[in-house]
């Protein structure tokens, strides 16, 4: 029986999740750990985001929903957050996600929490959180793997330009990249990074176990800021029917794409998604058709539908697939064009590896699936994560991406090769000895993963000490009030 806690003694605490599905989802599965013991939690988010939310109101989970701006930045009504579209697109619901700051510091002035916590996007909460004196948490969504390597390289960005490789300085391990983030990531993310450093502390949506204790100090050491590692929030999901409804409606019936996955051997069939932002260009996605057919192994290939390309004829299609591709593969493969139950897919018995972007929460769901991964960065600090996955736990392979993109979209000719993906598919599927150390490595990260959330485990105690915290610095609060 988890520590519930005593309903007199219960926190009241505000999630502020950023307006994009890899901010949302975990926000709201780390709200469900809080709301799990007992305290009362209440989303703020946007009326259309809002609706995505709604199986998960009870006692405990709230919502408070506020208007989208929808005139204010020239969006259409109904988008109102950012995902798989055109730059300009995710532009305005960014500028939009500006100007939220005033009916949500206005609910808060009437109605203030013991505690707010906020996606790292949102500089403005730490002036709001000041104003009321109430104690903030910072979440931006990376490993803190992730987090120290870009503090290294904010610490020494003068790198350079005719660099083949450099090493990540002052690093626990010694870790070699081959790009740079881009000036105008960098320069973004430090200014959001500054904020973020002035919060009560940072959490982070991973397992102590895969970020390690040398990481974990050398945050501390290095930034005086404390972090705490509750996840993998997607394990507070437990039915089906809750693993199956978060994010975009599914384009599949689980249903289909279970009768589909049983009729497979067990670690069988490769997963193919890039996250809920990444549309390749059509002769990207030909290598992958290319490369996956070729290397003969079933698979499920999620290819999300870019906003305007609904009406793709059969000619347009045509591009991005090879003649008769859909027809030779029709037993081996799936393809599904939109949104995929992703965790049920993952925690499938035939799935026996993830080719993936390295985006933190699908990299968090296929590690807590004990399943191995192929990984291929796009942007942001999946770099920094591939290299965590692969060079310092051991539970993938690189599928050799070079460019490090600015954003979701994809801004560069260099290709991944239908040679490239074939060999890493053919390394990971198959049963030479690499392939299987690194399943072992996965299956034992999947079990450690299982048991931090339980009562006892690694996340679940951060839980507790981080609510012992919070419960202190309430009653402190109070009591200087008198
Ligand atoms: N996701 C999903 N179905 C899809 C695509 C994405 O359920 O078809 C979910 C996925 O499970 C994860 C999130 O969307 O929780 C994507 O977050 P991630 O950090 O992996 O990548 P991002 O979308 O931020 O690039």
């Amino acid at each position: 029986m988890a520590d519930l806690v005593a309903e007199e003694q219960s926190l009241k605490i505000y999630f502020i999740p950023f307006l994009a599905y890899g901010h949302m989802i975990p926000l709201c599965d780390i709200a469900r750990l809080f709301s799990s013991r007992g305290h009362h939690v209440t989303i703020i988010t946007t009326v259309a985001n809002a609706e995505t939310l709604n199986n998960s109101i009870s006692n405990h989970f709230h919502i408070h929903t506020i208007p989208f701006p929808s005139q204010q930045v020239g969006l259409p009504h109904g988008i109102e957050i950012v995902s798989v579209s055109e730059d300009s697109i995710s532009n305005k619901v960014f500028h939009a996600a500006m100007l939220l700051k005033e009916p949500i510091e206005l609910f808060i002035e009437e109605n203030p929490p013991d505690c707010i916590v906020a996606d790292f996007l949102y500089p403005w909460v730490d002036d709001l959180a000041n104003k009321f004196h109430i104690p903030r948490l910072a979440f931006n969504g990376f490993p803190l793997f992730s987090v120290c390597a870009f503090d290294s390289f904010y610490a020494n960005p003068n790198l350079d330009d005719n660099h083949d490789s450099y090493v990540i300085k002052d690093f626990p391990h010694v870790i070699t990249m081959k790009d740079t983030p881009p000036k105008e990531v960098y320069t973004f993310l430090e200014q959001m990074r500054k904020t973020e450093l002035k919060s009560y502390g940072l959490i982070v949506n991973n397992i102590a176990e895969i970020d390690g204790e040398e990481y974990i100090q050398h945050y501390e050491k290095t930034t005086r800021h404390k972090a705490w590692h509750l996840g993998p929030a997607s394990l507070v999901l437990k039915s089906d029917e809750e693993k199956v409804e978060r994010g975009q409606k599914n384009v599949v019936s689980v249903h289909e794409c279970l009768t589909w996955l049983n009729s497979k051997p067990v670690n069988s069939v490769l997963y193919i998604c890039f996250g809920s932002l990444c549309h390749f260009p059509d002769k990207q996605l030909y290598e992958i058709a290319c490369g996956v057919e070729a290397s003969g192994h079933g698979f499920i290939w999620v290819v999300p539908e870019k906003k305007g390309k609904e009406n793709e004829s059969n000619e347009e299609k045509e591009k991005w697939l090879p003649k008769g591709f859909e027809e030779r593969n029709k037993m081996k493969g799936m393809i599904i064009k939109g949104w995929a139950p992703q965790v049920l897919i993952l925690n499938h018995s035939a799935i026996g590896a993830f080719l993936t972007h390295c985006g933190w929460n699908s990299t968090t769901e296929a590690i807590s699936a004990g399943v191995p991964l192929i990984t291929w960065p796009l942007h942001s600090e999946q770099f920094y994560n591939e290299k965590l996955i692969t060079q310092v736990r051991g539970i993938g392979i690189e599928v050799g991406a070079e460019v490090w993109n600015s954003s979701g979209s994809w801004k560069t000719d260099k290709l991944v090769g239908r040679d490239q993906i074939e060999k890493v598919v053919k390394r990971l599927m198959e049963d030479g000895d690499e392939a299987k150390q690194i399943r072992n490595r996965a299956h034992e990260f999947g079990e450690k993963a299982r048991q931090a959330l339980q009562q006892g485990g690694s996340s679940y105690n951060n839980l507790t000490a981080l609510i012992d915290n919070l419960i202190c610095l309430r009653d402190q609060n109070f009591l200087g009030r008198f």
